[in-house]
């Protein structure tokens, strides 16, 4: 429908008795509400946005404290739906205030006749699912009830204040503020001693201009925060450049990236870049004033591992210490009990520069917490500071708050939603939940929301649930609802998602330890805006993958099923290969495709540093063959892994598996020998299986002129190497040596068989296809010469073999043979240990600092490594699977 035909459409509400009946209602008239309603009539639905407020804005109308500002660019921060919208408005700053914020609103509300179809000063008081007519029942506290067909949650993420709990906020006697609840006409602290409790976003923007005015300031903090200068003023010219010079395609791409703001991936990781590099990078993003810039684009391991976190941390340190002349300020103000950027990092406008100020004191609680508030200050464990006036700068009951704890919400058969969120928040999406029929939440916790920008995730989010609101209508469905197995899905892949990230390990209000006695767990999807869409996207084309749909002349529709079963990282490089829409390898021959693998490899992240590699010759059976040696950093002699690159027997070499080499090396704390075996056309069957062999045992006879302890050795290979080390175990038993500790088999290849599932169930898509390995087997081995336990060694005798650990994938073709070998050595009595990877694909263990939910895995297989050399378990020094010690919060 034309803009100007809605804007003349009245909703199409009838007040039937107190019951005002509309298609969809919709709580919150925020930047969110405000879409939704455009686009609902647009679609054709009459719609009432329930609005507590006396005017649009959501969370902008209650936030008027000082200095209250976007921390999103605002460019970055607008409606794009509406290109015309877009250009009639142009943001004074780079970092709108607040009231040109709320200046926007009431220009959209107006610009699209909004605020008809608002009922102001209204709440609900309950909201009800009627089974009998699958509607709504909303009870509000002015004016008529409201029926819907559909119930929207519109209420923002950080709309509803956190209660202050700490005693005796009742007795004191002058005044108290909340920024989230600001009083309209403002404050006037002239000449006033003031306190402010809280150093998150809202304080350390506040605290400056308070200061100014104040008496004196005294600032109570809990956590430090990382605050970064704002560097307001105009919107900056790189950026301004970029939008101007193609407005569609940058806001195209806003909507396609991790964070909702166009900046391009970075690949260069930290220990790739000098320190002066590094530094300059940092400078670099100090001096933009962006959170999305620091938060991304300084080295592509900033957000997933903690040592290159760290370097961020120090620094901010540096900066601060810069800044702020008392030395035990600066050191209260160093945040140094979580990674950069797990908790949100604010911005600031001379935040750190106003504790040079003499009339503002810092108490650090968690030296000394506070103990109560009295009639005229507050008392800590170490003084009591008498003051006029408290900003409890303290933050929000967020993502859930707004939603459960406002009204009660009952679902079907009387299940409340509060009850189904008591062990925490349960959705499908961050949109739906399952039980509640026709219920959405915009951005709700499930959802990129507040990890993303929140203009780019709404528009999204409206967009897809008013698309479906109309698919169903025109489908003749009155009811569409999440199934459990989606919910439980979306729970399992958030969990994955969380397991890359590192806000695990703060104690953040994005999972909820903020306020006591909430459930901990993170909120917000941590997989990106991006990938979300194209989750969202999947559901619909799949389907309405994990909907259930009813209506009273149609038959019921239900394609259950889970959306996203590989892990994140996994679905982003198999996405990323599928779009580079490579030549089958089989189709180039193999010196071509040996070219390709070589050139391939150069894109992807160099592995970390280990004490050193070397290269050498040794002897295999039938002459010199190639070998590439890591030494870990730590004196020696240390035990020797030998170890076996995948490639199908034709390609790769000791240097092709150089990321995992390194990387077990490091984790192992033992030597690694990659060796080059022959491989195929050029050397058929055997020759893979007896240079393994042969390199074995001449490298257990040399371990010494290594750096290593001597026999026994261990073997570990991945995919075809996984096979070459299984059948050198076998052989090493059959022919007299030499001793082997134990064998990791990653992937392995095992039989010369194609029919087990996971051959039919992952045959294409998975990178690694069913025609790839016959093309493999094709180029390696006769058929006659396949059931040869030296080509599949599960034909042979599994009995008296080393221990083993077994690594095996979830959507691999060998999956199932790797499974069929470990148990076949269990059943032989081998031990053996078995790691079967959910989410992974035949690759992904080895994608080193790509595939970061590999590391688990390599770490079992680094300790696995470690028990067959008889070395005891090593404590991880900080690596990204290794939780930090976080304090819980203490007030
Ligand atoms: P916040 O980040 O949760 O910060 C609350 C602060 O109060 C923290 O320092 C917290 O310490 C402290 N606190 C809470 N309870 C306390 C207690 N009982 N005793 C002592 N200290 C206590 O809340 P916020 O500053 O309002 O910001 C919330 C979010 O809103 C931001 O992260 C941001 O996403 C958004 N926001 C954005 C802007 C912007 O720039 N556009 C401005 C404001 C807010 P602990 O950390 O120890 O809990």
């Amino acid at each position: 429908m034309p803009d100007a035909a809605v804007a003349a459409r009245s909703s199409e509400t009838t007040d039937s008795g107190t019951t005002q009946q509309v298609d969809v209602a919709v709580v919150g008239a925020g930047f969110a509400g405000l879409y939704l309603l455009h686009r609902l009539r647009k679609a054709g639905f009459s719609a009432v946005v329930i609005e507590k407020a006396g005017d649009v804005g959501g969370t902008w109308y209650w936030n008027r404290y000082p200095g209250a500002r976007c921390d999103i660019q605002t460019m970055d921060y607008s409606y794009t739906f509406d290109p015309e919208l877009d250009r009639e408005w142009t943001w004074s700053e780079k970092y709108a205030t607040q009231p040109e914020i709320l200046r926007y609103f009431a220009f959209v509300a107006d610009r699209y006749d909004l605020r008809r179809d608002i009922r102001f000063g209204t709440g609900v008081k309950a909201a009800n699912w009627d089974d009998a007519s699958d509607r709504w029942l909303l009870t509000t506290d002015n004016g008529a009830n409201i029926s819907c067909r559909y119930y929207i949650m519109a209420t923002g993420c950080l709309s509803t204040p956190k209660p202050p709990e700490i005693d005796g906020v009742k007795d004191f006697k002058g005044a108290i503020y909340f920024t989230g609840r600001w009083p309209h006409e403002g404050v006037d602290f002239t000449g006033k001693r003031v306190a402010v409790i809280g150093t998150g976003s809202s304080g350390i923007q506040s605290i400056p201009l308070i200061a100014e005015q104040a008496a004196h300031l005294t600032v109570f903090q809990r956590t430090a925060s990382f605050a970064l200068p704002a560097q307001n003023g105009p919107s900056p010219d790189d950026r301004k450049t970029y939008f101007e010079a193609d407005r569609a395609a940058y806001r195209e791409q806003a909507r396609w990236s991790m964070a909702g703001v166009p900046y391009p991936q970075e690949t260069a990781v930290s220990w790739q870049l000098s320190d002066a590099e590094r530094r300059e990078r940092f400078e670099k993003a100090w001096a933009a004033g962006d959170l999305v810039h620091i938060l991304t684009q300084l080295w592509a391991d900033q957000g997933v591992d903690v040592d290159g976190n760290a370097l961020i941390g120090k620094l901010i340190h540096e900066k601060i210490r810069a800044v702020v002349k008392d030395p035990e300020t600066a050191a209260a103000l160093s945040p140094n009990d979580h990674p950069f950027g797990s908790k949100r990092p604010c911005l600031d406008t001379n935040y750190y520069t106003t504790y040079n100020r003499p009339n503002v004191t810092l108490v650090n609680l968690r030296q000394e917490p506070i103990k109560s508030i009295t009639a005229t200050g507050i008392v800590t464990d170490k003084r009591s500071v008498d003051v006029d006036a408290i900003v409890f700068a303290t933050g929000f009951d967020a993502m859930t708050g707004a939603i459960m704890a406002v009204h009660p919400i009952t679902g079907r058969d009387g299940k409340s939603l509060s009850s189904v969120w008591a062990n925490g928040p349960q959705s499908y999406l961050g949109l739906t939940v399952a039980g509640f029929p026709n219920l959405f939440m915009i951005t709700g916790p499930g959802s990129p929301s507040v990890l993303s920008n929140m203009a780019v995730s709404i528009e999204q989010h409206v967009e897809w649930v008013v698309d479906r609101l109309a698919a169903l209508r025109d489908a003749g469905y009155t009811t569409m609802e999440a199934t459990e197995t989606a919910q439980a899905g979306w729970a399992r892949h958030m969990a994955d998602c969380s397991t890359v990230t590192l806000h695990r390990l703060a104690n953040t209000w994005y999972t909820g330890a903020n306020v006591p006695g909430k459930v901990q767990g993170l909120m917000p999807y941590t997989g990106g805006v991006g990938p979300y869409r194209s989750i969202c996207n999947e559901i619909v084309s799949r389907g309405m993958l994990g909907f259930k749909m009813t209506g009273p002349n149609v038959a019921e529709q239900c394609n259950d099923g889970e959306v996203v079963r590989l892990q994140p990282d996994v679905r982003l490089v198999l996405g990323m290969l599928a779009e580079m829409n490579l030549p089958p390898f089989e189709s180039l021959g193999a010196q071509g495709a040996r070219d390709f693998l070589t050139e391939f490899n150069k894109g992807r992240p160099v592995g970390r540093p280990v004490g050193e590699v070397g290269t050498g010759m040794l002897q295999g059976a039938a002459g010199p063959l190639p070998y590439r040696l890591y030494r870990p950093a730590t004196p020696g002699p240390h035990p020797i892994v030998v170890y076996f690159h995948g490639g199908g027997w034709v390609l790769g070499d000791e240097q092709s598996d150089d990321p995992f080499c390194r990387d077990i090396c490091r984790r192992s704390g033992m030597i690694v020998v990659s060796v080059g075996y022959r491989h195929a056309p050029e050397h058929r069957f055997p020759a893979a299986a007896e240079d393994g062999y042969a390199a074995t045992g001449w490298i257990a006879e040399h371990a010494a002129e290594l750096g290593g302890t001597g026999e026994p050795v261990v073997v570990a290979g991945w995919s075809a190497g996984g096979n070459i080390a299984a059948v050198t175990c076998q052989l090493a038993r059959d022919r007299g040596g030499p001793e082997i500790a134990g064998q990791l088999l990653i992937c392995p290849v095992t039989d010369c068989t194609f029919d087990r599932p996971s051959y039919v169930d992952n045959a294409n898509g998975y990178f690694v296809t069913r025609g790839l390995m016959y093309w493999f087997w094709d180029i390696y081995c006769s058929p006659a010469d396949r059931t040869d336990p030296r080509a599949s060694p599960l034909r042979g005798n599994l009995a008296n073999l080393p221990p083993a650990f077994v690594a095996t994938c979830e959507f691999d073709p060998l999956r199932d043979e790797g499974i069929a070998y470990a148990e076949g050595l269990a059943a032989a009595g081998v031990p053996v240990e078995q790691l079967q990877a959910r989410g992974h694909f035949h690759s992904s263990l080895m994608m080193v600092d790509v595939v970061i939910t590999g590391v688990g895995g390599r770490v079992k297989m680094a300790e696995a490594l470690r028990a067959f050399a008889g070395l005891p378990p090593k404590l991880e020094e900080r690596g990204a699977e290794t939780p930090i010690k976080i304090d819980a919060a203490a007030g």
